[in-house]
């Protein structure tokens, strides 16, 4: 199989909402009127971010939901993305799991693969998203401000268990683990809840580094400062396994592989906010209020301050 072949067999499938798709030079894309194209890029190595072993159609789903959680992120509704996919050899076997991974999610929010780059190489999954927001709307992390709520969704930490698990750390029951995996292999883009959040959220950022590390991001963006209730994040890992007071809590703030969405609104809209979370079927948990003095303050469940620090995940750290 060539590369033409390899391209038209697993990934050209026809245009459908934006104007040209793949087999040109370009593809051209067709944002409506009063839109803003909101761009957004995400590497996937093999080694680096996940296992040689892992399945190829869990692959294909997570190297766009990492993707997509970036548009959840701006409140932005996928439009098409594109693939530069380096690959050791053309494998089948490989191949149409992965791209039945990819294309399944891609067609849950209609977001049409328009493009790409394939060459042989060190398995890497390069994918750029495209998606589309009225001007002006987008969420950023610049806009928090003191006495504004603090809020996340879904769930965290999980996925750092299903990875301490495969690096053999601990062993957990096998039903824990499957769930684990699935969020670490499966994460869900929290998209619906990023566009229920235009116009209320004031700033907004994915949880893909770690709790902290991503939230720090948003302090920096907003010059301002937060203070969290560690106990309610602690309540936030979903698998019920036995684990440390400690583990956990390093787990949950600064697991990494989330995928959730990192919030802040006025403390007066926290109806709006709950109806928002309804609206898009994901639980959003307060976890902390935006404070005018810089810095990131954490309280035990009894109101003591944590002094622990922890590490967010960097590449070149
Ligand atoms: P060019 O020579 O113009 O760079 P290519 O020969 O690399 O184009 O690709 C031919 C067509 O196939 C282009 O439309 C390109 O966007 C598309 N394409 C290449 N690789 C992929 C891929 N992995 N997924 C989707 N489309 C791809
Ligand atoms: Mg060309």
């Amino acid at each position: 199989m060539g590369e033409f072949d390899l391209i038209e067999r697993f990934f050209k499938r026809p245009a459908r909402r934006n104007a040209l798709g793949v087999g040109d030079d370009c593809a051209l894309l067709a944002p409506a009127a009063g839109m803003q194209l909101a761009v957004s890029s995400d590497m996937l190595v093999e080694g680096r971010h996940f296992l040689p072993a892992v399945d190829p159609a869990r692959l294909g789903h997570k190297a766009l939901a990492v993707n997509l959680s970036d548009l959840a992120a701006c409140g932005a509704q996928p439009l098409a993305f594109t693939l530069a996919l380096s690959l050791p050899q053309a494998d089948e076997a490989w191949l149409a799991p992965f791209a039945r991974g990819l294309f399944a999610l891609a067609e849950a929010h209609e977001c049409e693969l328009v493009g790409g780059d394939t060459t042989r190489g060190p398995l890497n999954i390069c994918i750029t998203v495209f998606g589309e927001v009225p001007a002006g709307q987008a969420l950023l992390r610049s806009g928090a401000r003191a006495g504004d709520d603090l809020y996340v969704s879904g769930s965290l930490g999980d996925a750092r268990l299903a990875l301490e698990v495969s690096r053999g750390a601990l062993s957990v029951p096998a039903d824990a683990l499957e769930r684990a995996r699935a969020r670490l292999d499966l994460p869900t883009p929290r998209v619906a809840l990023g566009q229920a959040l235009r116009g209320l959220a004031t700033a907004c950022i994915d949880v893909s580094d770690g709790l902290l590390g991503d939230l720090r991001h948003v302090l920096r963006a907003s010059a301002v400062g937060a203070a969290i209730d560690a106990g309610a994040c602690l309540a936030l890992m979903d698998c019920a396994v036995q684990l440390d007071p400690d583990t956990r809590l390093e787990w949950v703030l600064a697991g990494g592989d989330d995928y959730e969405l990192l919030f802040t609104a006025a403390a007066d809209r926290r109806q709006q906010v709950e109806a928002a979370a309804r609206a898009a079927g994901t639980r959003v948990t307060r976890i902390g209020r935006i404070e005018a003095a810089p810095g990131l303050r954490l309280f035990d469940a009894t109101g003591h301050r944590i002094a622990r620090q922890f590490a967010s995940f960097d590449h070149f750290a």
